[in-house]
């Protein structure tokens, strides 16, 4: 009898357990259906990013930094038909603003120095395979050696005209790779701060020189970049301070890593990329990008 007792007190606490479990899986549910349809926007939970960076693309011996058409048109497919959406660094800074969710497995694509080759080979495999990139040049290249000798895909560079286009095309985003820094001269590595130099004469030089590309962009094209790309992967921590007071909103690095992002806009300061070298096949390439081996 008192056995028994206890078995039914047992069952009594037992539905008074499920009844408050279901209660507050009611209200979690409710709740997360009125946030959900008020913002359009999933919880902060963190996304994979990895970022491609190519440099050249044209003719038919690759090397480090050049791949031909047929890789790039490799890559794209193998992406597409992986489930792997490109996304633009505006849907990037969108998402970590909490205005808008990622599409699955996003991959950000880019392009380095401002091959004229991006223009004639890369742009119209962007718009077959329905993809984004970002392009990012180096002013004094376009101002000084793009007009000299336009329009060759082997070795040329972008004019402001050409910029123009891609811009037109919709499928790029440009960005910064300095206007005078993408070079190893005297002592200084890339955009990085010079050991014997003060923070801030480092600023003041940093700074004179994205702001006479920021300046050029804007006159030549009305647009002003927001994605600054390290010239060779050299940074320095002097340098983020500067980027954020013109305006960027994106940088990135060569470090061979995949990136890991939230709703934070912060985490977009220093996205990692794999450089695509034309010496490995695609499946080759993807593996290292999305596996690190
Ligand atoms: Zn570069």
């Amino acid at each position: 009898m008192y056995a028994c007792c206890n078995f039914r007190r047992f069952l009594k606490l037992l539905a008074i357990d499920f009844a408050v479990i279901i209660f507050i899986g009611a209200v979690f549910l409710i709740f997360k259906a009125l946030s959900g349809s008020s913002a359009n926007v999933s919880d902060d939970s963190e996304i994979s990013l990895p970022v491609i960076m190519y440099h050249s693309v044209y003719g038919n011996t690759p090397s480090e930094y050049v791949v031909t058409p047929q890789q790039l048109e490799s890559d794209l497919e193998w992406l597409g038909s992986n489930g792997f959406t490109a996304v633009s660094p505006q849907e990037l800074v969108r998402f970590t603003q909490g205005l808008d969710d990622l599409p699955d497995k996003p991959v950000l694509i880019t392009f380095d120095d401002g091959h004229y080759n991006n223009l004639s080979e890369a742009l119209p495999l962007l718009e077959k395979y329905d993809m984004q990139a970002v392009v990012s040049v180096v002013g004094s290249y376009t101002d000084l050696i793009a007009p000299k000798d336009p329009h060759e895909s082997a070795y040329s560079y972008l004019t402001w005209n050409d910029i123009s286009q891609l811009i037109a095309s919709g499928r790029f985003t440009l960005g910064n790779h300095t206007y005078d820094m993408h070079s190893n001269k005297g002592t200084r590595k890339g955009c990085s701060k010079n050991e014997d130099e003060s923070e801030e004469e480092y600023r003041k030089t940093f700074q004179e020189d994205i702001s006479t590309l920021q300046s050029e962009f804007n006159a030549e094209t009305g647009y002003t970049p927001f994605v600054f790309a390290y010239p060779f992967g050299y940074i320095s921590k002097e340098s983020t301070p500067v980027l954020r007071e013109e305006g960027f909103l994106i940088t990135l690095t060569c470090y061979e890593r995949m990136n890991h992002i939230n709703r934070d806009p912060d985490c977009l300061y220093g996205l990692d990329r794999y450089n695509r070298s034309g010496l490995y096949s695609t499946e080759e390439f993807m593996n290292k990008l999305l596996t690190g081996v």
